[in-house]
């Protein structure tokens, strides 16, 4: 792609601190780890990060340290990457699938209620593209019908609802560091939480089941080899210390593409600010409007793509995904109507700290030109 959907910002500092690594003895569990997780957890304002190699192994963890297993259930929404699920699962628990609010695109609290029965133990809360989800309901419900809540945060680190770090408000949070996030490590992620014997629980799963405190030999239940390594975490402490840089930059151009698109009737457009919320800009997804559907946007999409423009289709939703359709049917029970129209009219465009403001003019010029050509009749 001429201009790629995602790249990441790595610099000569990054290159050096990584070199540096390589020519020391440690490799893994070394100073670099412990340096990584005092700067996220300090950066979220908690007591305890404890870092992982994936947002994805961040999240097992959580449902796995919370004691969430066989026949139990947690409310996710289907609006979201499908490793949010896949973690829930990974302890054969249920997925069961809550439709999304249309502002925001993150779980309805209004909807929450009905689907909760005797069996469901926790609700996994995703910040969608960043923005954090409606919080104070989402914790009131929590807490009056005695269920966990984990933060998917994996898109919104450095985001804030009510002033508070998003990952940092439910009982632990996620943080994921793959290359197209807002910051990268290559593959890692954190959970940040502020409860120490849940990350204690966190740091002995993450490697083999080995209580730190015994001798290292002495497994204590079954764990995983769920560590990221020095180079990994040292990426990450360069990383870190450009954060604010970061989702500056990143939301000068969600605010680039909100001037040079606003208005355009065929486009919903993402809020740029809402009540009680920092948004942390993770991606750019413009909704087609409802007179379009989903064979128009997998035309524009392939039509932007074939001009050299990175486009996504984010998010298909899980429970239409053929692993969930055949392994989960009754998953799909509630009504997830927003979650399947939105799905199909979304268009994720290029988005990332490097994009210049004429690469930002050329992706506007040519989806209004694509759209425009859709809405005529694309055959
Ligand atoms: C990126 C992401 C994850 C974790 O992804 P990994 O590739 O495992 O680091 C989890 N949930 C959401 C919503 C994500 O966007």
């Amino acid at each position: 792609m001429r201009i790629p959907l995602s790249a990441p910002d790595i610099r000569e500092t990054d290159i050096e601190a990584v070199c540096r690594v390589l020519r020391s003895p440690h490799l893994s569990l070394g100073p670099k780890l412990e340096e990584f997780e005092r700067s996220i957890a300090s950066y979220a304002g908690v007591s305890d990060a404890v870092a992982v190699s994936s947002g994805t192994s961040g999240l097992h963890l959580c449902i796995r340290a919370l004691g969430i297993g066989d026949g139990d259930e947690v409310l996710v929404p289907s609006f979201t990457f499908i490793a949010a699920a896949n973690a829930i699962r990974y302890e054969r628990a249920q997925p069961v699938f809550v439709d999304i609010e249309p502002q925001m695109l993150n779980l309805d609290p209004a909807k929450l209620e009905a689907a909760i029965t005797p069996r469901t133990r926790a609700i996994m809360v995703v910040h969608t593209f960043g923005c954090p989800a409606e919080m104070s309901a989402i914790v009131g419900i929590a807490r009056t019908r005695g269920l966990s809540i984990i933060e998917d945060a994996c898109e919104a680190i450095g985001a804030e609802y009510d002033g508070r770090k998003a990952g940092t408000i439910g009982d632990a949070g996620v943080f994921a560091f793959y290359p197209n996030k807002q910051i990268t490590t290559g593959e890692g992620g954190a959970i940040v939480t502020r409860d120490s014997k849940l990350a204690g629980r966190f740091r002995t799963l993450r490697n083999q089941g080995r209580d730190s405190s015994i001798d290292w030999s002495d497994a204590s239940e079954l764990g995983y080899n769920y560590r990221i390594s020095e180079l990994n975490c040292a990426l990450g402490v360069e990383q870190m210390k450009r954060i604010d840089e970061v989702l500056a930059r990143r939301e000068a151009v969600a605010r680039s593409y909100h001037r040079r698109l606003n208005g355009n009737p065929t486009l919903v457009l993402p809020e740029l600010n809402l009540p009680c919320r920092r948004i942390s800009w993770f991606v750019y997804v413009v909704r087609l409007s409802s007179r379009f559907d989903s064979r128009h946007r997998d035309w524009i999409w392939q039509e932007m793509r074939s001009r050299g423009i990175g486009c996504g289709r984010y998010f298909a939703p899980i429970h239409l995904q053929p692993i969930y359709r055949t392994a989960a049917p009754e998953a799909g029970r509630a009504d997830l109507c927003n979650t399947e129209a939105i799905a199909d009219r979304v268009l994720a465009l290029p988005f990332f700290n490097q994009i210049t403001d004429s690469q930002i003019d050329e992706v506007c010029a040519t989806l209004e030109e694509i759209v425009l050509q859709a809405q005529n009749g694309f055959q």
